[in-house]
C-alpha cells in the first residue's frame, strides 16, 4: 500500500476493536479499487466517545464505522440519521457531508444482501429471531421493512424479546410480532421459513453450544446463523445434518461493509463486485 500526501483516512472507532476483520475488508477493497484511502481502528472508551467525535470532525474526516459500544450512544452526536438508522435506533456507519455527520446502518441490509444473493425472498414469510440485542434489532427491523408477515422474537431473557417486540409493532403495526424464550413455546414450529440466531450461543472458543432445540421445523427451514467464527457453528452443523439450508455471518458482515464503502464511495457495482475475493481472502481469519 503505498501511503502519501494523498491518501485519506477511514476507521472503525469502538471498543474492543483489537480483532476486528473491518480493516481487512475496506482495505482489501481500496487495494482492488486502487483508492488512494486507509482503513484503521481505534479504541474509543465509553467516555470518551463525544471527544472522539469533536476530534474526527475537527479533522474533516469523510466517513467511519461505529461498533459496541457506541452504536445507539452516537446518536445525540450526529446531525442526521438515514431511514434506517432512524427505525433501527442505532448507527454503523457515519458519513460527513459537507461537514455534518450523517449516521447510517447497514447491518440489516448486509443481512439482507445476503438473502437477495441467495435468491432468498422473505416477503409474506415467517421468521424466528433468537436474541434481542443489537444484532436481532438491525435484522428484525429489516426484514419487517422487507414484508415479513410474522415474527417471532425469542430471547434468553423474556423482557428483551417483549422490549423489541413493543418498539417493531409501533413502527410496524401491519406485522404479526410475538415474543417468547429460547424454550420456543410460543412458536409454531412448521410454519417457520427462517431462523435467525442473533446470539452469540456457539462462537468460538464455545463452539460446542447450541442456542434452541432444532426439532418439529418443516424440512425446508433455512436456518441463519450470524457469527462468523467458527465458519460452521453447531447450529449450521446440526441444520445440515437434517437437510436444511445454512448460512453463516460472513456474508452479514462483507455485505454491511461493501454498503459502508458504497456510501462513502458511491459506486456501487465496482464494489459489490468484489464480494467474492474479499470473502475468499476473509475465509482464512474464521476457518
Ligand atoms: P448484544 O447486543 O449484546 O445482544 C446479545 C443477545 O444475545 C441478547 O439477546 C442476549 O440475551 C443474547 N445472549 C447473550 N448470551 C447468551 C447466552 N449465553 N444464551 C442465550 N442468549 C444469549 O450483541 P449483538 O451485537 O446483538 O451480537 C449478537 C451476535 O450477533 C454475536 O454473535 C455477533 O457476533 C453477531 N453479529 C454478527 C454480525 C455479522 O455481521 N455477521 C454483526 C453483528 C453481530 P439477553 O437479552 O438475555 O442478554
Amino acid at each position: 500500500m503505498n501511503i502519501n500526501w494523498e491518501t485519506e483516512l477511514y476507521c472503525l472507532i469502538g471498543d474492543p476493536v483489537s480483532k476486528s476483520l473491518s480493516p481487512i475488508i475496506h482495505n482489501e477493497l481500496y487495494k482492488i479499487l486502487k483508492e488512494k484511502k486507509v482503513y484503521l481502528n481505534f479504541e474509543v472508551k465509553e467516555d470518551k466517545l463525544k471527544d472522539a467525535i469533536k476530534g474526527l470532525k475537527s479533522m474533516n474526516i469523510q466517513g467511519f464505522n461505529v461498533t459496541i459500544p457506541h452504536k445507539i450512544s452516537i446518536l445525540k452526536y450526529l446531525d442526521g440519521l438515514s431511514k434506517e438508522a432512524k427505525l433501527i435506533g442505532a448507527v454503523n456507519t457515519v458519513k460527513n457531508e459537507n461537514g455534518k455527520f450523517i449516521g447510517y446502518n447497514t447491518d440489516g441490509l448486509g443481512f439482507m444482501k445476503s438473502l437477495l444473493d441467495k435468491n432468498i425472498d422473505v416477503e409474506n414469510k415467517n421468521v424466528l429471531i433468537l436474541g434481542a440485542g443489537g444484532a436481532a434489532n438491525g435484522i428484525a427491523t429489516t426484514l419487517a421493512m422487507a414484508g415479513v408477515k410474522k415474527l417471532y422474537i425469542n430471547n434468553r431473557t423474556i423482557s428483551g424479546g417483549e422490549a423489541l417486540t413493543k418498539k417493531l409493532k409501533n413502527q410496524f403495526p401491519n406485522i404479526q410480532i410475538e415474543y417468547g424464550s429460547l424454550k420456543l413455546e410460543n412458536v409454531f414450529k412448521k410454519e417457520v421459513f427462517m431462523i435467525v440466531n442473533c446470539t452469540p450461543v456457539g462462537m468460538y472458543p464455545f463452539t460446542e453450544a447450541i442456542p434452541i432445540k432444532l426439532e418439529g421445523f418443516s424440512k425446508d427451514l433455512i436456518l441463519y446463523d450470524t457469527i462468523y467464527k467458527p465458519y460452521m457453528t453447531q447450529f449450521l452443523k446440526e441444520g445440515k445434518k437434517l437437510g436444511y439450508t445454512t448460512i453463516n455471518g460472513l456474508s452479514m458482515l462483507i455485505n454491511q461493509g461493501l454498503y459502508s464503502q458504497n456510501i462513502w464511495l458511491n459506486k456501487e457495482e465496482k464494489i459489490f463486485k468484489n464480494y467474492e475475493k474479499i470473502r475468499r481472502i476473509l475465509n482464512q481469519y474464521v476457518e
